[in-house]
């Protein structure tokens, strides 16, 4: 999930094998892992677990020392040792960055208070693949409050904060991960969470799927076990659908990724607040009359050309698909081919999930000083590769920030080679984050308690009914008042009073690359916009 935190890759189905294989050959762990070992990457490993990520201060890694954390003795102050982290003693750096993450996170906090009778996750037994995050930790201690139990280990090999691991590792959390994992750590963390004696895994957390296809490969007889799967990211909802096209899928798995409440705020809003954090920390550059162009305009490039335009930028957009073209226009950006404009704008970016939106031919044509970044998808927007020829030099002048200098003396500023730039050199909205981490705290509950037989073994989408519950928790922090419908109007419109107040295919507008992904048909729509009796009398618990 978080900070998501997040995966924004979309494998191709040659990367889906490579990882599956990885997961079948890899049998043996090093016992200590070479400096080399720890940092060469594999291609093994989705590529969303190698992303380079940076949404969060961390107040350690200088002072560390080089020990694996997998040679280290650590015994928490209750003198568990079933966990792996940097050093334990950070544990109270890291409970502080909790404890602020607490006050953004308000509906996993309701959540927590509605848990005081009866636990929906009562039995539960949770192994979770994410980045470890104050936020996650938030996540985990809300479903240990909801009375599952959770064993956790890193989804991304540089993004844990290791005083978050080591507050969860010291309030009983068996946390295994680190900063600066290696490959060979990266999958002993995985395994350490699964393969346990006295304790299987009744459900699964997945950010990315390496953890799901771990299990597939080594331990497939868990899914005997296992109720359901909730994965967050893209590459990792991707592979549930490669599972469930091959009829391998074993289990239900719940869609996070594409609830409405995960892709609305999560790509529009975060990226409309984070995308001038990341110009900044960079560049310390003036909005103000700049001229960008803007490829894209779906959800990340609204959001990054909202932001721009009210800090005064000049904003052209460049779209090859008429309606969302056609939205550019009516929010009063100016429709351009890419090569129109190359030649004038201070700042292009790209959004499109596409890939060499951005050319070497695009590259020679901007003017000196030019910014290029990628809000999008991984590194394959900008053809950065093109970039790395011999009559260019290239000058790292900033962490994440290289000029790229041209024999006539023309420089361009390319912005973290072309990967995200806001999980690369900015921080992500907790608030954001809150939406995403209860809708898995919800899609968990969802699976654990639905009658038997309701889902298949499929990938679904989280019940609409659901996504509006995780909206109306967040309502509050803004003091917002709802309108209830009237029994006049709720009979007009053929509406419950109580919701959903959109049909399913409501949350497919604006998702092109989604539309079809509503799940099994042999469920019937209708049904899938309700929860499961369980999850329901607790979401109409009383406070
Ligand atoms: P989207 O599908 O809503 O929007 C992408 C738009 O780009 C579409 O309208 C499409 O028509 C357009 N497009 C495709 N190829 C193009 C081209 N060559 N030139 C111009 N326009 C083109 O997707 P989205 O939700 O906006 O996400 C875009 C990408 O950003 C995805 O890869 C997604 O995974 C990623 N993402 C990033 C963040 C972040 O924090 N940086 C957050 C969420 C999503």
């Amino acid at each position: 999930m978080l900070g998501s935190k997040k995966k924004y890759i979309v494998n191709g189905n040659s990367g889906i094998k490579a990882q599956i294989q990885f997961a079948d050959q890899k049998q043996e762990f090093n016992k200590r892992p070479t400096k080399i070992g720890r940092r060469s990457l594999s291609r093994s490993i989705s590529q969303s677990s190698t992303d380079s990520y940076s949404s969060a201060a961390s107040y350690t890694d200088s002072s560390d020392d080089e020990t694996s954390p997998r040679d280290k003795q650590q015994k928490n102050s209750k003198g568990s040792s079933d966990f792996c982290v940097k050093n334990i003693k950070q544990a109270e750096f890291g409970r502080r960055e909790i404890e602020i993450a607490e006050q953004e996170m308000p509906a996993l906090m309701a959540l927590r208070k509605r848990a005081q009778g009866e636990k929906p996750l009562a039995g539960a037994k949770i192994v979770g693949c994410t980045h470890i995050t104050a936020q996650t930790a938030v996540l985990m201690e809300t479903l240990g409050a909801l009375g599952a139990q959770c064993r956790w280990a890193a989804c991304n090999i540089y993004s844990t904060l290791n005083e978050v691991a080591a507050a969860l590792a010291e309030s009983g959390f068996p946390v295994f991960a680190w900063k600066g994992e290696s490959e060979d750590d990266f999958w002993w963390c995985i395994d350490r969470c699964v393969n346990v004696e006295g304790w299987q895994p009744n459900m699964i957390l997945d950010d990315g799927g390496d953890l799901t296809h771990w299990i597939y490969k080594k331990y497939p007889n868990m899914f005997k076990k296992i109720k359901g799967i909730v994965e967050e990211s893209v590459t990792g909802v991707h592979r549930l659908y490669q599972l469930s096209k091959a009829g391998k899928l074993c289990v239900p798995a719940m869609n996070v990724n594409d609830s409405v409440t995960k892709q609305k705020f999560d790509n529009l809003y975060c990226c409309r607040e984070s995308i001038l954090d990341g110009l900044k920390r960079t560049t310390d550059m003036m909005f103000g009359g700049k001229q960008v162009v803007v490829c894209g305009y779906g959800e990340v490039g609204k959001g990054c050309c909202a932001a721009l335009k009210a800090m005064g930028s000049i904003v052209y957009v460049t779209e090859i698909d008429p309606i969302c073209a056609l939205q550019a226009c009516m929010d009063g950006f100016r429709l351009v081919k890419l090569n129109e404009v190359i030649r004038q704008v201070d700042i292009v970016i790209t959004c499109t999930g596409n890939k060499n939106v951005v050319t070497r031919e695009h590259l020679d044509r901007m003017k000196n000083s030019c910014i290029v970044c990628n809000m999008g998808h991984s590194n394959t927007e900008i053809d950065v590769a093109s970039l790395r020829t011999p009559e260019l030099t290239w000058e790292r002048v900033r962490s994440q920030v290289d000029h790229v200098i041209w024999p006539d003396g023309k420089r361009i500023v390319l912005l973290a080679e072309g990967r995200l730039l806001n999980l690369s050199c900015s921080t992500v909205p907790t608030f954001v984050l809150s939406i995403t981490a209860t809708t898995q705290a919800l899609a968990l509950i969802e699976l654990y308690n639905a009658p038997e037989g309701r889902y298949k073994q499929d990938v679904y989408l989280l019940p609409k009914k659901m996504d509006e519950y995780v909206a109306s928790l967040h309502l509050p922090t803004f003091d917002a008042h709802l309108t209830e419908l009237t029994d006049e109007q709720a009979k007009y419109l053929g509406l419950n009073k109580n919701g959903p107040f959109k049909p399913n295919y409501y949350r497919c507008l604006g998702l092109p690359r989604n539309q079809g992904h509503l799940g099994s048909d042999e469920l019937p729509a209708l049904e899938l916009v309700f929860a499961s009796p369980t999850t329901y009398a607790y979401m109409n618990s009383e406070k």
